[in-house]
């Protein structure tokens, strides 16, 4: 079979107070909104880098650590271009793994079933966070305290860094965290796929697996990723 052909631009943004310019590589051809995913992650990951050296020039240290997953008890809201990215990473562990998965997620969405918290249209983000986190419902994907899909896990996990002592991310109302200031690339992510804003709690994946949409509808990479900087620059 011939290997998928791949078209490489490189991007000049500003969002924020942060200049970058990064590469991205995404399929030539006609694919999924998912197929781009990859190519997000690193542009998330290329802004963070550039909030971290800012940063590092005030002389100022992220106290965030592996091993530390007291944010990973926060709602984490998951485009359904990343959910559908999320569930082929799922399907492609060992079916062990995907079963000690399913019972997590499934523990996960009965406490948020119980409390209310998997209808969040209309609802103020700060009611929804607040809630979700006093629940101390665990990510499913949070072995030993570490993120066990790092390399994969969602961009609004990649743009969530502290300066201020790691215990207080984990107070009623965390209380006293100094976020990063990292521009929220992810949300561009959104409303990839439709004009509107599509996104659930990450906790809730298999569920809304249930129900999802199948036949997305296919674009070149290219196009994918100028509808995210369109999206990005609304
Ligand atoms: S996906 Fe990973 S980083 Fe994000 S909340 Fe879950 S365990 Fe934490």
């Amino acid at each position: 079979m011939a290997a998928e052909a791949h078209s490489t631009a490189t991007l000049r943004l500003t969002v924020g107070d942060l200049r970058v310019v990064h590469p991205v590589t995404v399929p030539s051809g006609s694919v999924r909104a998912s197929a781009v995913v990859p190519a997000l992650q690193e542009l998330v990951n290329a802004v963070v880098g550039a909030a971290e050296a800012k940063l590092g020039e005030s002389g100022t240290a992220i106290s965030c650590r592996k091993g530390c997953g007291a944010c990973c008890r926060q709602l984490v809201p998951v485009s359904r271009t990343e959910a559908e990215r999320l569930l082929g990473v799922i399907e492609a562990m060992p079916a062990k793994r995907q079963q000690a998965l399913k019972e997590r997620f499934a523990t996960a969405a009965a406490a948020i079933r119980a409390a209310g918290l998997d209808a969040t249209a209309g609802r103020a983000d700060r009611e929804l966070s607040v809630g979700y986190f006093a629940l101390g419902i665990p990510c499913p994907f949070l072995e030993e305290e570490s993120c066990s899909i790092h390399p994969e896990r969602p961009l609004v996990c990649r743009e969530y860094l502290v300066t201020s002592p790691a215990e207080l991310c984990a107070g009623p109302q965390q209380k006293g965290v100094t976020p990063v200031p990292v521009p929220k690339v992810s949300m561009a992510a959104r409303s990839l796929q439709d004009d509107s804003e599509n996104w659930f709690p990450l906790a809730m994946l298999m569920d809304w697996a249930k129900t999802r949409p199948r036949n997305g509808v296919k674009r070149t990479g290219p196009e994918w990723v100028q509808r995210f900087l369109r999206r990005l620059s609304a």
